[in-house]
Order: C-alpha cells, then structure tokens, then sequence
C-alpha cells in the first residue's frame, strides 16, 4: 500500500509513520529526517539545505524530488508512507509522474486535521532523542527516566520564531494540496487531535478499509 501522510509540522506524522512501519511493514520515508542527516553528515545536499530547514523554509523543489524518488527506489514501490513529501504543487506533481511511470499509484493521501494552538503546543514542547530520533512531547509523552537526559534535545526549527514561520509556508505551499488530492480522489481527512494511540487507530481504520 502507498500513502501519503499529510499535515501541518507537529500534526504527528513522524509519530504515526513509525507506527504504521512498526504494525503493518510500511516503510517510512519521511524527507525531513533524510535532510536532516544530510546535515548532520554536512553531505553536499545538507549543506545546501541547511540555511532554508534553519529558517524554516522548504529546501528547493529539485533537491527534495531527487532524495525522496531516491529513496522511493530503495525501498521498494509496494509498501511506502510518504511523510513530508509532498509539500508543494511542483512536488506533487512530480510524484504523479513518478507514479504513473513506474505504475506505483498512491492509495490514498491521509491529512491530519489539527488546529494551530494545538500545534503550537506540541511543537514548543516536543524533544527529540539525539541519536535515535525517538520524539517525546514534555507533557503528554515524556522521555523515560532510564533516558540519558543529555541526549534530549529540542530540534532548533522548533523554537517559536521558527515555527510561525514553517506554519505560515505550510499555509502557503502546503496545505493546497489538499485540493490536488481531493481532485484526485485520494484525500481522507483524519482528525489529528487526541492520544496518540486514539489518532493511530483512525488512521488504522481508514488503512482497513482500503484494503
Ligand atoms: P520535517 O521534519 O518534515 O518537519 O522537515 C524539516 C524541514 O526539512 C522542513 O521545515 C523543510 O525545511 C525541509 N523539508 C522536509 N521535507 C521537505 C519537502 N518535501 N520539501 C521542501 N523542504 C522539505
């Protein structure tokens, strides 16, 4: 099955994608955790990106396209969750290509219904475990005690300057693709508000019915 989870930063899609991997082996491929090791390995692409992703802004359409078709190809066309991908008209409309090319069609374009206070929340108090990525909200999902606290670190695009920005250019860039997908039948709006396992189970319901 192919998905496309879509949604404002902090909408959960990270949190889902790697359950939905977990429970029904679909890979997740999620562009901003690609873009960032880019950056942490100071590749070529990571260098390129890193004063766009600081700022809050989307990286250029042709540098995301190559990372996500690349890795698209490595995983396989059967059974994928694209998470932060697409996020643009051009990039959606590269990914219809890219489907219709290889006869990989996308089953549905799952969009994670959360309103900007509760994002803003999330975002402020999310952290992230340095090494493993694993994420935590301070309130509602805390890191385990037995975590190194060191190694909890707050992502810097999440600081609130930042996160006003990325949230207006999801306004702007992103969330009218919500219109591409309904065009094409694909959109299902999921309410993202909620226990994290409450929100898994809607998405769940929704992968059922597909298949
Ligand atoms: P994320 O972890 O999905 O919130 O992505 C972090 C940052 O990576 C974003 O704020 C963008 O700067 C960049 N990024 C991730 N995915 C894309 C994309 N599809 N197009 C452009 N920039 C992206």
């Amino acid at each position: 099955m192919r998905i496309i989870l879509f949604g404002p930063p902090g909408a959960g899609k990270g949190t889902q994608a790697r359950r939905l991997e977990r429970n029904r082996g679909l890979e997740q491929i999620a562009t901003g955790d690609i873009i960032r090791t880019a950056m942490k390995n100071e590749t070529p692409v990571g260098l390129e990106a890193k004063s766009y992703v600081e700022k809050g802004e989307l990286v250029p359409d042709e540098v995301v396209r190559k990372l996500a078709e690349n890795a698209i190809a490595e995983r396989g066309l059967d059974d994928f969750i694209l998470d932060g991908y697409p996020r643009t008209t051009q990039q959606a409309e590269w990914l219809t290509e890219f489907e219709e090319k290889n006869e990989a069609p996308i089953h549905a374009c799952i969009s994670l219904q959360v309103p900007d206070d509760v994002i803003v929340d999330r975002l402020s108090k999310r952290r992230v475990h340095r090494q493993t990525g694993t994420t935590y909200h301070l309130d509602h999902n805390p890191p385990p005690e037995d975590v190194d606290a060191d190694m909890i670190i707050q992502r810097d695009d999440d600081r609130p300057a930042t996160v006003r920005n990325r949230l207006n250019v999801y306004r702007e860039e992103t969330q009218p693709l919500e219109d591409y997908y309904e065009g094409r039948g694909l959109l299902v709006r999921v309410d993202g508000t909620g226990d994290i396992k409450d929100v898994y189970q809607r998405i769940n319901g929704v992968l059922d019915d597909l298949a």
